[in-house]
């Protein structure tokens, strides 16, 4: 895997985190890997601050060639705590559950219809693809920690209303004491219950 950071030479790449566009002249983050539908290797874009949140192996080793792209730390404070819990990658936007179908991955119970769920994702062969929900009460033994999630799901969602913030930044706030991993835990691809 190779990583690069440069300018956008042109505003034409959508970033494979958010699928927005990513400005001419921004700067963004390219991690190459094996091409999943051909030969040899691709390349795929991110905004720099999108790949700080959902691909901090790559954008550690960016940042480490580009000191000053991250000039107050703000980046490299995600990079370290998405290497030390990889699940925070995967949370993407907060919702109320629009229905009752869909398990929460952490605890298997049925997320009840308007409770507060988080919306995770999946990368596989160069995109991300919607991959299950946590309970917004599990979602903090599920990742091993919430403490930067306000930031992370902003990312996605940009301002969150008020409600949705409250609920996220009290669940964030949380110090008890977390169980122990069950190391069963899945970490398995996509589940297809979209609730
Ligand atoms: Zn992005
Ligand atoms: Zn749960």
């Amino acid at each position: 895997m190779t990583e690069l950071l440069q300018p956008a030479p042109t505003g034409r790449a959508k970033c494979r985190a958010c699928g927005r566009a990513i400005a001419k002249g921004e700067l963004r983050l390219g991690e190459r890997a094996p091409n999943p539908f051909g030969e040899g290797d691709a390349t795929f874009w991110f905004h720099l601050r999108c790949g700080a949140c959902k691909r901090p192996e790559a954008a550690r080793a960016a940042l480490a060639q580009t000191p000053g792209a991250d000039a107050d730390g703000t980046l490299a404070a995600l990079v370290e705590r998405g290497l030390a819990h990889p699940r925070l990658t995967r949370i993407q936007r907060i919702e109320r559950s629009p229905s009752a179908r869909a398990r929460c991955r952490h605890c298997h119970e049925t997320i009840d219809r308007e409770l507060w769920r988080l919306a995770l994702d999946w990368w596989e062969e160069g995109r991300y693809s919607a991959s299950g929900f946590v309970h917004l009460g599990c979602a903090r033994a599920w990742a091993g920690a919430l403490d930067d999630v306000v930031t992370r799901v902003e990312q996605w969602m940009g301002a969150l209303d008020p409600d949705a913030r409250a609920a996220l930044e009290q669940a964030a706030a949380d110090t008890s004491p977390l169980p122990a991993r069950d190391a069963g835990e899945d970490d398995a691809p996509p589940q297809t219950d979209d609730g």
